[in-house]
Order: structure tokens, then sequence, then C-alpha cells
């Protein structure tokens, strides 16, 4: 079993509850053990993890800095005052809302300060790569708001910004979300803006997934364009789990309230601390580099799954995902997503657009590379990892874990993590 990177206090861990202590070193050895490819994961730093497992913790602070319902709140403000000015500064935002506690709550926080119950909402659609709080019928978005959703074009697979316009036009929505989880193209945050003027709507970016790409000055940033950005911070950020708003000036105070009291108690002050180390990583340099090669080895990844014969969704990426279409090789998303856990290889099962399948079944994947870049990989790993993939995926149908292909599969992924172990041991 491994032993925890992050500090002294883990004895006490395994002294008060072994069966808690077994589990968190038994997902270590399950993150250093194989390949991480889900496009929504990273792996944060010890000074993020440090700060998680913190006694500001223990502290009650509702409210905001100089404005708490509680006492003793001296400490916790100067980190929350840190981690507003680190993500004013490092994303250009008028305001920074660093409390909500995770991309849903920021979501519901927006809705709450922009729109009314009913309203109108323009998004993308889930199967094209929209987002539960996007208008999702089993979401609060769906139920409390009217979702109209637009959609990618059949040929090619890219945003059909004329039918944004066309609804928009037709339906004069409240607000307007540009984001999606499942869109590996960069996304015309102009051409957003100029719909939104011309109806009169808000414009959202939920920037969850790319936000981190942005920090890190690989693709253009939506802040510029938008009324109010919502964001993850664990996602390519590389931030504790959690969620993040900027908006412009006008919309601080509608924002503040929306998030405490409306949707939120007290907020979670090791986690808004933990967002203000992230967000100082993510200033850094080197952090540049570690996002322009995340977008490199997305596309190096893509490149090698179609050299294995699959098809990626719109003819590539521009960010950290790449969405692959399995159809071509007579194997859903579902199977390929087993076969690849069974050889040591994380990743999900994603709709892609106009999918026949049901989205149970699915035919295609999703694969990130926030996490293998993190490990410290390049181009010529993501060839493999493609290689690795592509004989995972055309093992024989109905195979099972411990099937000779995957497991040699297996082995081969346990040399390549072995060269760039997440979390390298002291
Ligand atoms: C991940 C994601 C969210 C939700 O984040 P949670 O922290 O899981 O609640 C919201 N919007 C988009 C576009 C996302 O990708």
């Amino acid at each position: 079993m491994s032993t925890p990177f992050w500090g002294p206090d883990f004895d006490e861990l395994t002294s008060t509850d072994p069966e808690i202590a077994d589990i968190v070193l038994a997902e270590l050895d399950r993150l250093r053990g194989g390949l991480q490819l889900i496009a929504s994961e990273n792996l944060t730093s010890p000074a993020v993890l440090a700060a998680l497992g913190s006694t500001l913790s223990n502290k009650y602070a509702e409210g905001y800095p100089g404005r708490r319902y509680y006492g003793g709140c001296a400490e916790v403000d100067k980190a929350e005052e840190l981690a507003n000015a680190r993500a004013r500064e490092l994303f250009v935002a008028e305001h920074a809302n660093t409390q909500p506690h995770s991309g849903a709550s920021a979501n519901l926080a927006v809705y709450a300060a922009f729109c009314q119950p009913g309203d109108k909402v323009l998004a993308m659609s889930l199967p094209h790569g929209g987002h539960l709080t996007h208008g999702a019928k089993v979401s609060f978005s769906g139920k409390w708001f009217t979702p109209v959703p637009y959609s990618v074009r059949e040929d090619s697979e890219l945003i059909d910004y004329d039918q944004v316009r066309e609804l928009a036009l037709e339906h004069r929505p409240k607000l307007i979300i540009a984001g999606a989880t499942a869109y590996p193209r960069l996304i015309d945050f102009a051409a957003f803006r100029e719909i939104a003027d011309e109806v009169g709507a808000a414009l959202w970016v939920d920037a969850a997934h790319f936000i981190g790409l942005v920090a890190g000055k690989a693709i253009p940033s939506p802040v510029p364009h938008a009324d109010v950005v919502s964001f993850t911070t664990h996602k390519v950020l590389r931030g504790p789990r959690g969620g993040m708003i900027l908006c412009r000036g006008e919309h601080a105070k509608a924002i503040d309230k929306a998030v405490f009291p409306f949707s939120q108690g007290g907020p979670l002050m090791h986690s808004v601390a933990a967002k203000a180390v992230a967000l100082k990583e993510a200033a850094s340099t080197d952090y540049q580099a570690y996002a322009a090669q995340v977008v490199a080895n997305s596309a190096a990844l893509a490149k090698s799954l179609e050299d294995e014969g699959m098809r990626a969704v719109s003819g590539g990426t521009d960010t950290h995902l790449a969405l692959i279409d399995l159809q071509r090789l007579g194997v859903t998303g579902a199977e390929a997503e087993a076969r690849c856990e069974a050889a040591g290889i994380t990743l999900n099962k994603n709709a892609i657009p106009y999918d026949p399948a049901p989205p149970m079944t699915a035919s295609g994947i999703r694969v990130g590379t926030p996490s293998v870049t993190t490990q410290g990989m390049t181009e010529a790993d993501m060839g493999e990892i493609g290689r690795l993939i592509g004989r995972a995926v055309g093992a024989e149908r109905g195979s099972q874990p411990g099937d000779a292909e995957l497991a040699s599969v297996a082995g081969d992924v346990s040399r390549l993590v072995a060269a760039k172990p997440a979390y390298r041991r002291a």
C-alpha cells in the first residue's frame, strides 16, 4: 500500500479510522496505477491538498470579508480576499465570488441573479454536449426555468450560430448560455455577445471545462464578452473541488446575494483558501506551459485514436478534450469504457451529436488530457496511449477483465505510468 505524500497527520487517520485510511490509500494507488483520461478531472498539487486538509474547515463565515455574521473571521477574511483578488487579476474580471461549493451551486446562483422562475434560457442541448444545469428536466434548471436548446450542425458538428440567433430572435430569452461538457472546439464568444445584444439577453459563459486553459493563456478568454462567467475549480484549473463566478461590476451585488444568502449558507473556507492556492499556481509561467501542453497532448491523442480507426467528432480538438465516435469499429461507448477500465485506463462513454444509441450505451467516448499532462506526459506518450486504447477497445466483444489482451494492455499501462507517476513517492 502507498504512503501518503502530503504530511505527517495521516498516522492519526490510520489509528482513528483504519477503514477510511485504507480507502484513501487504495484510491491513491488507483490514481498512481492507471491512466486517468476523464476530461473533467485533474491531480491537485500537494499545496492545494494541504490547504484543503486544514483547520480553516472549522470556521463559520457566513457573509463576505468584513461583513460576516460570526466573529473570529479575521484570518479567513484574508484568505477569501486573496482568492478574490487573485481571480480578478488572473482573469481580468471586475468582480469575483469564490464561495460556490460546486459548479452546479455556482450555476444556481447565476440563475437566481439573472432570472425569475419560468424565464426562457437559451443553452446547448444536453445530447449535444450541454450540462444538466443548462435546462435538463431532471435538474432545477429545467424544472424552474424554460430551456430553449440549440444544437451543433450535423455536417460540421460545430455550434450552429445561425440557429442560436434564430432561436434567440424567436424566443427572446432572458439569458443565453455558452459552454458545454463535451464540446472539443473553441467557442465564438464574440458571436454569442452579438446575438445576446441583438435580443437584449444577458450572456453567461459556463466555462467549467476550459477555464484552466484560459488561466494558462492557451485559449481566448470569455471574460471580455460575458456578463457573467461561472466555472468549477477542479477541472483543467487543477484546484480543489468547487465553483467560482466572475462578473461585470454592475452585477456584483446580485451575484453575491444569489450565492449567500439565497442559495448557500456558510462558505467552505478551507476550500476557498485552496482555491486561492490554485489561482496562485495557475498564474505561474509553469502553469502556462502546462496548459499549452494539455492542448498539444489532446490533439496528439485525437490523432493517435484516428490512427486506430476511430473518428474525432468535428475532426479534432482545440482544447483539453476530444470526443471520439466509435461507430466505425462497431463498438459502443459503454463497451469501450468497460474494456478500457479492465486495462487500467479510466475514461467515460459519451453521446456524440445525433447519436443513434441511447445515452447509457452511447456511440462515443470522451478523453481528456489534464491529468496525464500533470503527470508530465507529452505527445509521444499520447501516441502510446492511443495505441493502448485501440488495443483495449478492439479486444474481442464480451471480453472480461483478465482476458489475455486486456491483461497485456494493463501491463503496458503499468509500465507507462511507472515512468511518469501521479503523486511521485518522496
Ligand atoms: C462540470 C460542470 C458543471 C458542474 O460542476 P459540479 O462541480 O459537478 O457541480 C457545470 N457546468 C459545466 C459546463 C460543467 O462541465
